[in-house]
């Protein structure tokens, strides 16, 4: 009986052995043919026009991308794409961002920007591209297995895990793969090509369409294609010396019990009520909701954050609240958001297991439709929906009538005290923002912006009723 369950199991295992190994050959076939039927280029440079959209920036819950810009932009895609390889690969408007190895940066003037945190996206959109999709599944092991519309070819380099469809004429159709969001998990990354068109002996797609999520990123219609240019890169010494900076947050006192948490490009308040405390905002990352629950601990030490307040589901602005929900915080926000972060937080995080992840707990949410009062112990906190906003259809704002002060993220965002000019993301906001507070009549005179510094009242009122030409859209 031994023997043969054995037996069975050698078979078992060899069968196996046998069904990879076909596998890993027919992948190496199909990505030969579809090199030589593609061409194979030492490096390739596209250009077109189209639409980019912001990931996380819709105007309602979950929706599309409501940002694009129609721009004329040139990517650039280098390859050898492996470790040491580089180039510019995208012109985002009027900046280019570069990625070289592990080493990413932006070129926006003369001096080079280190953007340490993107490098491991750049370098997985050059594979993601339909001749760095080829070189990176050759020189990792790929397998095939026959899918939807071709072979899809397969393979895993570090924690990136990337699929692509090759089609009967040996072009790659389709690539995908997976990046780590602070709001969406593991979120998907998929890239369409059509429209293969010959670039003097080279085949390149004329249409590439990217989505992050599901939400279109990336509509590019191809004209020119160039290949093996000179994409030699050196990297500069500081972005060779950069890291990721360290969370740094800053404490201001607003008044007593209210504090302003600021020291990074998104701020939050704690407000201290009689048995607990609230933290309006959870900006970002775990990253930043670990460092202003570590400044909350120490301005008070005895009471835990019962409440964390979302002004909008925005992900720069939404990134940091499943942190609280693992905490064991309620978390409000208006009642169009809920449907949206209950089905993104179902996605699997395994690229990035954030705090939730590792201790995970059931969401608790409080929601609203136009006001949410907190009161207690002669302390209160009012969430407005904002009306009409044109930033996000669901924007709140969070009012503190005894203290006469106002949180409010990205109608306003007061510049830094030594600046030339005011620098509001949107004049038309800025000015509706001022409309809406003067009509329900509230009494502000402080603004705590989660974006900029502290500023009186009176500096809404006065980039309210200035033209911004350049600065405003
Ligand atoms: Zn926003």
């Amino acid at each position: 009986m031994g023997r043969k369950s054995l037996s069975f199991a050698l078979f078992f295992g060899l069968l196996l052995g046998l069904c990879l190994s076909t596998r890993a050959q027919e992948a190496k076939t199909v990505l030969q043919s579809a090199t030589k039927a593609m061409g194979d280029v030492k490096s390739i440079q596209y250009s077109g026009s189209g639409q980019l959209g912001i990931l996380g920036q819709a105007f309602t819950p979950g929706g599309p991308g409501s940002k694009s810009a129609k721009e004329e932009m040139t990517l650039v895609e280098p390859t050898p794409i492996r470790k040491g390889g580089g180039g510019p690969f995208a012109g985002e408007q009027k900046q280019v961002n570069l990625v070289s190895g592990q080493y990413a940066w932006n070129q926006p003037g003369s001096a080079p920007q280190p953007a340490v945190a993107a490098a491991d996206e750049r370098q997985l959109q050059i594979w993601l591209t339909p001749h760095g999709f080829l070189k990176a599944a050759m020189e990792n092991n790929a397998t095939a297995k026959k899918g939807n519309g071709g072979t899809v070819v397969s393979f895993t380099d570090g924690k990136f895990k990337v699929n692509g469809t090759i089609d009967a004429q040996g072009m790659v159709t389709r690539t995908e793969s997976w990046l780590a969001n602070p709001v969406l998990g593991d979120m998907p990354v998929e890239t369409a090509y059509s429209g293969y068109k010959d670039f003097n002996g080279v085949k390149f797609p004329t249409m590439i369409v990217q989505k992050e999520g599901g939400s279109p990123v990336l509509n590019l219609t191809v004209s020119d294609v160039r290949t093996n240019a000179d994409l030699a890169l050196t990297v500069p010494d500081n972005v060779k010396a950069a890291k990721i900076p360290p969370v740094n947050v800053t404490n201001q006192k607003l008044a007593d019990g209210v504090w302003f948490l600021a020291g990074g490009t998104h701020n939050s308040v704690l407000v201290e009520f009689p048995n607990y405390a609230v933290m309006i905002e959870s900006p970002l990352n775990d990253a930043r909701a670990t460092g202003i629950m570590a400044e909350a601990k120490k301005l008070i030490p005895e009471k835990p954050i019962k409440y964390l307040i979302n002004t909008h589901d925005h992900f720069d602005h939404a990134g940091g609240v499943r942190y609280w929900v693992a905490e064991g915080a309620t978390i409000i926000t208006q009642e169009m958001n809920k449907p949206f972060y209950e089905q993104a937080w179902k996605a699997p995080r395994t690229l990035e297991p954030d705090h939730l992840a590792q201790s995970p707990k059931k969401a608790t949410l409080i929601t609203f439709k136009d006001k949410y009062v907190l009161s207690d112990g002669g302390r209160e906190l009012d969430i407005y929906r904002i009306a009409g906003d044109i930033h996000n259809a669901v924007m709140s704002m969070v009012y503190l009538p005894k203290e006469k002060i106002l949180v409010e993220a990205d109608d306003f965002t007061p510049p830094p005290p030594n600046a030339s000019l005011p620098g509001p993301r949107s004049h038309a906001g800025t000015v509706l923002l001022y409309q809406d507070l003067q009509q329900m009549k509230l009494d502000v005179a402080t603004i705590a912006p989660l974006h900029g510094n502290v500023v009186p009242f009176s500096a809404l009122q006065q980039a309210a009723s200035t033209e911004v030409s350049s600065a405003s859209k």
